[in-house]
């Protein structure tokens, strides 16, 4: 069955607005997405109706309050079919996922140890890695990219070894589109006894996620990226590793008893959740998923490599065109230059026209540094785009070109 567009949309108050004249046309999903209505109720909901601090008080809104965020957490562990309820744990997003597994799993980790990430990395699956390696006299690799954009396997069986503690990796590019074959990346790594991470911030949205079925160890996500609010994410972790990791921050909510002698840490989520988290960022996310859930993915990955296919022929037909990003296994996101223009002028150009685009190098400059460009214009669909929109993206890209050659 096709996705209704019209009554998806509808659920989109952001999608019917303008920008001056121009009806908007949003291709900046990539970097964020926009929210529907019954996300948009929920935040307004509560803090009408049920604003109160969660996990302590005895009063009817706090307990409203704990209920609501509790579910939220029960509908994302679903959601990825995560085995424990507890192994679900908020975050404010990707990147903090990410620091916190670096910060606390790295503690476990001694000289000589490897970890291993690629060269289409997100900064937040780079930095936070360099950053440890340097603290604690470890070695960080890289599995090298192909020209197509696509990971180079040939040189696997030396970068994954027995020294080999983490493998990071992006599940989908956020730059180049790129679906990496995590699956086989994960057996890989276990085989030599090495954990692996993924960092789902560009898959979630477009597919389902099952963390038993792929078997990673850890997986992070941001709930802005898949309709919920900013400042939240989730770190899923197994249950038994998250047990054996030191706590990243300490504070209010992770701890079980503190004396002045010394403290004894809380259970598995709070132990990683310390402080008041972001309650309705939280609550707002379980909302966005329980949304998102009730779709078939099929369809939206059957609409969205519809929108992919449509517009790469249209812009493969433009003159000097570029497309960075070729890979045979590729989600909805076109990262291309045209010949002779700046990226910054075509994005300033579209946004003249309601267009929204990225421009820039997406926070992954060392794939701009491997294609020796400065950037590249971003293109990135979600399941509420249509051929339509692509169609006024094409007529308005065209008459860019026109004007700056
Ligand atoms: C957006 C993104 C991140 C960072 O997410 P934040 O929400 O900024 O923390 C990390 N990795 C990928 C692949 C992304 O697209």
């Amino acid at each position: 069955m096709a996705l209704d567009l019209n009554h998806i949309r509808n659920q989109f108050p952001i999608l019917s607005t303008k920008v001056g004249k121009y009806p908007l046309v949003y291709f900046d999903n990539g970097a964020t997405s926009q929210k529907p209505r019954v996300v948009i109720d929920a935040i307004n909901r509560y803090y009408e109706q049920e604003n109160a601090n969660i996990h302590r008080g005895v009063h009817h809104l706090s307990q409203v309050s704990t209920d609501n965020y509790e579910k939220a957490r029960r509908t994302i562990q679903e959601h990825l079919n995560a085995p424990h309820e507890h192994e679900i744990i908020f975050t404010k997003g990707t990147t903090d996922g990410i620091n916190l597994i670096a910060e606390s799993f790295g503690k476990l980790l001694t000289d000589g140890d490897e970890i291993l990430i690629t060269e289409m990395e997100h900064h937040s699956n780079i930095v936070p890695w360099q950053m440890l390696v340097e603290r604690k006299g470890l070695t960080l690799r890289y599995i090298p990219m192909t020209n197509l954009g696509e990971l180079d396997f040939s040189q696997l069986e030396t970068l994954i070894n027995e020294k080999t503690r983490l493998i990071a990796i992006t599940h989908i590019s956020n730059a180049l589109g790129t679906i990496n074959p995590i699956e086989d990346i994960i057996k890989k790594g276990h085989a030599v006894g090495a954990k692996v991470l993924i960092d789902a911030a560009q898959s979630l949205q477009h597919m389902r996620v099952d963390v038993q079925q792929l078997d990673c160890d850890f997986l992070v996500f941001s709930g802005h990226k898949v309709f919920g609010p900013t400042g939240v994410g989730i770190l899923y972790g197994k249950e038994k590793l998250l047990n054996e990791m030191p706590p990243y921050q300490g504070g209010g909510d992770m701890i079980k008893t503190v004396s002045m002698s010394g403290t004894t840490y809380n259970e598995l989520p709070h132990k990683f959740e310390a402080g008041t988290p972001n309650i309705i960022g939280g609550i707002g996310l379980g909302v966005a998923i329980e949304w998102l859930s009730g779709f078939n993915f099929e369809d939206i990955q059957q609409h969205e490599t519809d929108l992919l296919e449509y517009a790469t022929d249209a812009l493969s037909k433009i003159d000097g065109i570029k497309i960075y990003g070729e890979a045979e296994n590729k989600s909805s996101v076109i990262s291309f230059l045209i010949e002779g223009t700046h990226p910054y002028d075509i994005g300033t150009l579209l946004n003249q026209q309601g267009i929204a685009v990225r421009t820039g190098h997406h926070c992954t400059q060392p794939i701009m540094e491997f294609f020796d460009i400065p950037g590249t214009i971003r293109a990135s669909f979600s399941f509420y785009n249509t051929k339509e929109e692509i169609d006024q993206f094409i007529k308005a890209l065209e008459k860019a070109i026109q004007m700056l050659r």
